[in-house]
């Protein structure tokens, strides 16, 4: 961080702990906001919760700015999708904020993927994934079922951190869960014409999404994650859509239309654009109608032609 902006930083902080105090609610600080909406219902009235990301931006690189770190010094608990999704801003905030309470291993850190079993581990010797997925796949929120598996360490972090209300933290999460479930069951049935279909991504955004609902995720339009492509990678993409027969081309809102939509024209699949996170677009304003507005979305474009 720059000189100013630390100083800026200081003065903010000075502020923040006169104004502090009062209240009892658990201040709970996410990294983006599905982690937020989450927290919100398994927390209700003992939460006062904030997301640092809006969710329009890349979760690989959201830019930081000195209220985040004014934020995460005043937080009782600090909520991550993990898997080093956030590798590019959490750490560094973290350690910016001075809050020993919310340090990685300290009982305030919780670590959505906590129960996540994730796809494209790489290993030691093989660095093919790129810089941006050191611990595999982190996009796992983009699935619903795994969902359940980020409110579950949710829940278990605030018990953690609040004993007191274990009991009301899962109940919460217990009602949560049954609105997901019933959610899950009608985006299982939805999804019967996605069988089968093979879809092509700016970012491997789209794994878990794909494997929930019978699709099948191809390629990139990225060479690995986080290197963009070059011409002779496009090419060789755009021959494999072809003997494939790839029906979708997703880009992912935060990355340029132009590419996506030239290799759509070439290869005579559809254009699909897609939030990757709650907030990407105005109608994902919670975690199940984010879900929602994702598996419309490619339901209109693999159906409607
Ligand atoms: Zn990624």
């Amino acid at each position: 961080m720059k000189r100013i902006a630390l100083l800026t930083l200081l003065g903010l902080l000075a502020l923040a702990s006169a104004a502090g105090a009062a209240e009892k609610k658990m201040v709970v600080v996410t990294s983006i906001p599905d982690l937020a909406d989450m927290a919100r219902k398994i927390g209700g009235d003992l939460v006062d919760v904030s997301s640092l990301a809006t969710g329009v931006e890349d979760i690989h690189a959201v830019p930081m700015k000195p209220s985040f770190a004014v934020m995460l010094n005043r937080a009782d608990v600090v909520v991550v999708l993990g898997l080093q999704a956030e590798h590019a801003f959490m750490p560094a905030l973290i350690d910016a904020a001075r809050n020993p309470k919310i340090i990685p291993g300290a009982p305030g850190y919780i670590d959505g993927s906590t129960f996540i079993i994730p796809l494209e581990v790489a290993t030691v010797l093989d660095r093919a994934q790129g810089e941006q997925h050191p611990m595999g796949n982190p996009h796992f929120n983009l699935d619903p079922v795994m969902g359940r598996d980020i409110a579950r360490a949710i829940a278990d972090g605030f018990s953690r951190n609040d004993p007191s209300h274990a009991d009301v933290y899962k109940k919460n999460l217990d009602a949560y869960l049954t609105v997901l479930d019933q959610n899950i069951a009608r985006w299982e049935r939805e999804a019967a014409p996605l069988k089968g279909v093979k879809l092509v991504s700016y970012h491997p955004d789209l794994l878990y999404f794909a494997d929930r609902f019978g699709m099948e995720a191809v390629g990139t339009i990225e060479l690995k994650p986080g290197v963009g492509p070059t011409p002779r990678h496009v090419q060789e993409l755009e021959e494999l859509m072809k003997s494939q027969g790839v029906r979708v081309v997703v880009r992912e809102r935060h990355f340029p239309a132009g590419l996506a939509e030239t290799i759509a024209q070439q290869t005579g699949a559809k254009l699909v654009e897609l939030p990757v996170m709650v907030g990407g677009v105005p109608e994902a304003k919670d975690y199940v109608s984010f879900i929602d507005y994702n598996l419309q979305a490619m339901l209109r474009a693999v159906q409607g032609g």
